[in-house]
This record gives C-alpha cells, sequence and structure tokens, in this order.
C-alpha cells in the first residue's frame, strides 16, 4: 500500500520510510502526491489530536491515504514537557531549532539530579483513509536525558537522549538500532498489525 507522509521534516520522513519498507507500506512525500505547500497548524493539546489533524487533512488534500507522526520528548523532571512543544520548545522554527531546544531542555534539567532525569520519547502515528476510518497507533521509548549533546546522527533531541538498557545517545547509535526501538518504530509496528488484520484501501 502506497501512503503520503504529512511530514516535511525530511529526517522523519527517513525514518518512517525505512521502518515502514519491512512492513509493506510505501511512504511517498506530499509533493510527489501533488500537494502544495502549505503549513498545517499544530494546535492540538495532545499528540493523537495534533496527528489526527495532520493526517486528516492530507488525505483530504489528496484523496489518498496519509501518515502523520506526531511526536516528541517527555521529560519526567519538567512534568512531561517539551512534549506537544517539542518541535518549537525554544521558539525557534527552521535550521537552527533542534540546537536552541537542545539547550533550553539542558538549561531547565541543570539543577536536576542524574536519578531524575528520566523521560521518553513518544510518536502517534495516524494513518487517514479515504473513506474516512483511521487508524491511530502510540510508541514509546524510555530513556534518560543527558548533560550535554553526544553524537551527529538522527535529528532533534537525539544527541540528549540515550534509551534505556543503552550507554550511547540515539545520535550516536546507527540508524538501524534507533529504527528498531524508537517509539516511531513501536508506533508504525503496531499500525502496520491493525492494518493487517483489516482490509483498508489506499484510494487515488
Ligand atoms: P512534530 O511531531 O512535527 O510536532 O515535531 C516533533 C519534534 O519532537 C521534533 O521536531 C523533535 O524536536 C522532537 N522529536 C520527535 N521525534 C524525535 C526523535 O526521534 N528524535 C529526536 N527528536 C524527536
Amino acid at each position: 500500500m502506497i501512503v503520503v507522509a504529512a511530514t516535511q521534516n525530511r529526517h522523519k520522513i527517513l525514518e518512517i520510510s525505512e521502518i515502514t519498507g519491512k512492513l509493506g507500506l510505501e511512504v511517498i512525500p506530499r509533493a510527489a502526491a501533488g500537494i502544495p505547500d502549505f503549513e498545517i497548524e499544530e494546535d492540538g493539546e495532545t499528540f493523537e489530536e495534533n496527528s489526527l489533524k495532520k493526517a486528516m487533512s492530507i488525505m483530504h488534500a489528496c484523496g489518498r491515504a496519509a501518515v502523520a507522526d506526531d511526536s516528541g520528548l517527555e521529560a519526567d523532571a519538567l512534568s512531561g514537557a517539551p512534549g506537544v512543544y517539542s518541535a518549537r520548545f525554544a521558539g525557534v522554527s527552521g535550521d537552527g531549532a533542534d540546537a536552541e531546544n537542545n539547550k533550553k531542555l539542558l538549561r531547565l534539567l541543570a539543577e536536576i539530579p542524574d536519578e531524575a532525569r528520566t523521560g521518553r520519547f513518544v510518536s502517534v502515528v495516524t494513518l487517514a483513509f479515504p473513506d474516512g476510518r483511521t487508524l491511530v497507533a502510540r510508541g514509546t521509548c524510555e530513556g534518560r536525558i543527558g548533560r550535554r549533546p553526544a553524537g551527529n546522527g538522527g535529528f532533534g533531541y537525539d544527541p540528549l537522549f540515550t534509551p534505556l538498557g543503552y550507554e550511547k545517545t540515539f545520535a550516536q547509535l546507527p540508524a538501524e538500532v534507533k529504527n528498531r526501538i524508537s517509539h516511531r518504530a513501536k508506533a508504525l509496528a503496531a499500525l502496520a498489525e491493525m492494518l493487517a488484520a483489516q482490509p483498508f484501501t489506499a484510494g487515488g
């Protein structure tokens, strides 16, 4: 099945395609489905709301099945922040956003001892079909938030996040490892299972 990706984030598209390639779903970018460039405002209070909004608007824009990921990092010492506000935590968008977001997170956690620097990445993936049906799956990846960035791989908060059971950050671990254990991998695997259980058509 071919589905259109709602995200414009090239890192996310790459990860989603790498993961879904093994699950029998082919993900194509918005441009390849002839959808003009427009911003979808992420004004929901939950990952679920934003994920559904993104998948539905792309599905309506092209009349084909669309997949959206809404994701973020929850720091326990910050009562779950940055959470749904992860992408623009520092108020910066575009190229410098990741570095500024990481700096802000480190600043807010500066006084927090190692044992309390726990948190998780969350991904909520929605698949919206032209007949109006939707499938929604949530995946989480528990871990710890470091005191300084480490590694050059991945994106976003990866240089600060060490998944539980590992000694290296997501930015230091090989992409195959991240794409096997990540929040996004778990959400997409759950989605593929739901998809296998019921007949859906992609439209288009
Ligand atoms: P959104 O889903 O487009 O609202 O943005 C999610 C934001 O959460 C990204 O811009 C990153 O800052 C962060 N994020 C989500 N998933 C990951 C990940 O796998 N690694 C690092 N940061 C992530």
